[in-house]
């Protein structure tokens, strides 16, 4: 937020690109886009080194579209990833913000495609590549991707491709590409390996480091909340309305789209709540401000930028519903909040992926930030009871009743009911629009599986959905939020599922036990990717995961080779070992406290269950283990990484010999 660059027109990018922004509702260039993209337009090497989610991926792809000979359908820039997921994830980027630039392509390259499909798309031509480091070797090779137009090669999470064993061939390729182009390369952190490609193969980069400064943060109650499995709104709700001291909010998201999106679905969850963006005029802004002030609005939800300086006194608390992008952001947010004297009070979001900046924060604030776990269905009916119980003492206490105990009499003398239950019918009628024990379609439909309620999922882990059909008619279906802005979740259709358990039933799976867990911050998809990515097993054959607080278990072959064993034993996620490990039946699980939900075949977001099929299956095979040596390559060519032999449940595609095409 230090840049003084506050606009994407004032980086030079062309107006195809800024009108496609405007339509994806970026307000402003993040810290590292507003460092980085000059640098690049300017054709230097660059090393760009920000936390995760902080847009490194527009920070390169934005330049680099403006700088395209789109004439050319000829690959002018390669982009290389650690994992096929983002080698998607970044292509669909580039998609979106070429959406004004007809006849743009781009072509995602990774391994677990079929290797027909991709020479098909090569042929046809692309002008931007986005690959994992394996398959572009593989078709550097075959020589079906050409580079003799390269302008730009980008490493993008550099530290990623490192920590998962693919540096070698990153090197490679580096060393098979033309001498002459641009190389950028962005990291969050950079290790020494990744530093000596950067010397060996850069020249004279620009550096770009966003670095967390130190800052110290007034009496303000720090709290934070790890999105898992839950809807951000619903579990926002839910937060706002047991607060204790709770007065009016400010709500801070990404994007000017969120804005309004998210204002609006509180409104119809009945909350007094407007949007703050920069696509406002300033009248309307004010407006919104002077309506906070006088208490006519609760809730704003606004991005950084329209909500600078913003000074409403009665701001008892800050939402970070999305995660900022740098500490300074976080420090400026949250100072919206315990002004004039008062007590504020600070809620972060923060997905697993970003818990490192949740660190960043911490060490740059240097203070703690607790984290907090959802209130369940229980407080939040104590809650409404207590509230409901205060306004039936308010109204004795203000209001004049004799109409009312005439009302009462009658129907005590017509029908010979006591006053006690007239009074509680009375209640009931009161509460129907906001019922004192929520209760819902999707709560009932949560809990028909047959556990005992205290061997269900941690509240906080289930999808939320008991409160949301609240007010039916004000709040449509498809108003659902996605579970991720960006990313819907994926839903596996009927026949994958089916043919997936199939594939379950005809091996014999064992249950093995990884030394990571809930506390370590993994999902499940963390969970298949690294089996499928470095044990080099095809997705159809991993099957249950169960997470628990510090260990997991996953059904994987019974008849593992031995060194995949061994490999995975070493694999890391988030840091920790998996030490994967055979389980003897009934070791440890009975002693968790958290009984997994037996079935995965429910497609609902945030299940405790392995990623939908399609998204993982035949997870890519970029490591070599899961790729015998081929003959063209000469000793000493390439480094090869351990083999790990005969490993049937590795994906077939692109196996030792070379199929014809
Ligand atoms: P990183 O590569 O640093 O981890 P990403 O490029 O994946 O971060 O971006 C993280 C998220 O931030 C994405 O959802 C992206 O759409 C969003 N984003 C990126 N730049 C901006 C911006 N200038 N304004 C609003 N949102 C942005
Ligand atoms: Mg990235």
């Amino acid at each position: 937020m230090t840049e003084s660059i506050d606009t994407f027109a004032a980086l030079n990018l062309p107006p195809a690109l800024l009108s496609a922004l405007a339509e994806v509702g970026y307000e402003t260039p993040s810290p590292i886009q507003a460092a980085c993209i000059p640098h690049f337009l300017a054709g230097h090497d660059l090393i760009g080194e920000a936390q995760t989610g902080t847009g490194k991926t527009a920070a390169f792809a934005l330049p680099l579209l403006a700088r395209l000979d789109l004439a050319t359908k000829m690959p002018q820039a390669l982009v290389l990833t650690p994992t096929r997921e983002l080698a998607i994830q970044v292509a669909e980027a580039f998609q979106k913000y070429a959406h004004h630039m007809p006849g743009f392509h781009v072509l995602p390259l990774y391994g677990g495609q079929s290797m027909v499909i991709q020479l098909r798309a090569l042929s046809r031509g692309a002008h931007v590549i986005v690959g994992t480091p394996g398959r572009i070797m593989d078709h550097l090779e075959r020589k079906s991707l050409v580079l003799d137009r390269l302008q730009t090669l980008v490493l993008d999470e550099a530290d990623e491709m490192l920590r998962m064993g693919f540096i070698d061939d990153v090197e490679w390729i580096l060393e098979h590409t033309p001498a002459e182009h641009q190389t950028a390369l962005f990291s969050a952190t950079m290790p020494d390996p990744i530093r000596r490609i950067a010397q060996r193969y850069q020249k004279n980069p620009q550096q770009v480091k966003i670095r967390a400064a130190t800052t110290t943060v007034a009496a303000i109650h720090q709290r934070y909340w790890q999105v898992r499995g839950a809807d951000k709104l619903d579990a926002l709700t839910r937060m706002l309305e047991v607060e204790q001291d709770f007065d009016a909010a400010l709500i801070f998201v990404r994007t000017k789209t969120a804005t309004v999106d998210i204002a609006d679905k509180l409104g119809a969850r009945g909350y007094e709540a407007a949007a703050l963006n920069g696509d406002m005029t300033q009248g309307l802004r004010e407006q919104v401000v002077e309506r906070l002030k006088n208490g006519s609005l609760d809730i704003v939800v606004a991005t950084d930028v329209a909500a600078r300086g913003l000074d409403v006194p009665r701001i008892s608390h800050v939402v970070n519903y999305d995660i900022p992008y740098d500490t300074e952001a976080y420090v400026h947010r949250i100072g919206r909040t315990g002004r004039a004297g008062r007590t504020g009070n600070a809620i972060l979001f923060v997905a697993p992926r970003e818990l490192r900046m949740l660190k960043a924060i911490e060490h740059a604030t240097r203070q703690k930030i607790e984290p907090m776990t959802l209130p369940t269905k229980s407080d939040v009916a104590d809650r409404r009871v207590a509230q409901f119980k205060q306004q039936v003492l308010d109204v004795i206490k203000a209001e004049k009743l004799d109409f009312y105990f005439e009302v009462v009499r009658q129907l005590e003398d017509e029908s010979e009911i006591k006053p006690r239950e007239i009074a509680a019918a009375l209640a009931f009628l009161a509460q129907r629009e906001r019922p004192l024990q929520p209760e819902g379609a999707g709560w009932q439909a949560e809990t028909s599986a047959p556990a005992r309620s205290e061997e269900r999922p941690r509240r906080e882990e289930r999808p939320l959905r008991e409160f949301s059909d609240e007010r039916p008619r004000a709040a449509p279906r498809e108003e659902r939020p996605a579970f991720h802005e960006d990313k819907p979740p994926v839903r596996a259709n009927r026949d994958e599922i089916l043919s997936r358990r199939r594939a379950f039933s005809e091996g014999n799976l064992a249950k093995f036990r990884i030394d990571v867990g809930r506390n370590q911050g993994v999902t499940p998809k963390d969970i298949v990717g690294a089996i499928a990515n470095e044990g080099g097993i095809e997705g159809k054959y991993i099957g249950q995961i169960h997470l628990f607080d510090d260990y997991s278990t996953v059904e994987l072959p019974a008849d593992l080779p031995a060194d995949t064993i061994q490999t995975l034993k070493r694999t890391r996620i988030r840091q920790s070992p998996l030490n994967i490990r055979a389980l003897a039946a009934g070791e440890v699980e009975e002693k968790s406290s958290y009984k997994p939900r037996p079935k995965w075949g429910a497609e609902r977001p945030g299940d405790e269950r392995r990623p939908a099929p399609g998204k993982w299956s035949g997870a890519k095979s970029e490591h070599d283990g899961s790729r015998p040596p081929k003959a063209p390559f000469k000793p000493g060519d390439k480094p090869k990484r351990p083999y790990a032999g005969e490993n049937k449940f590795a994906p077939k595609h692109g196996a030792g010999k070379p199929k014809k095409y």
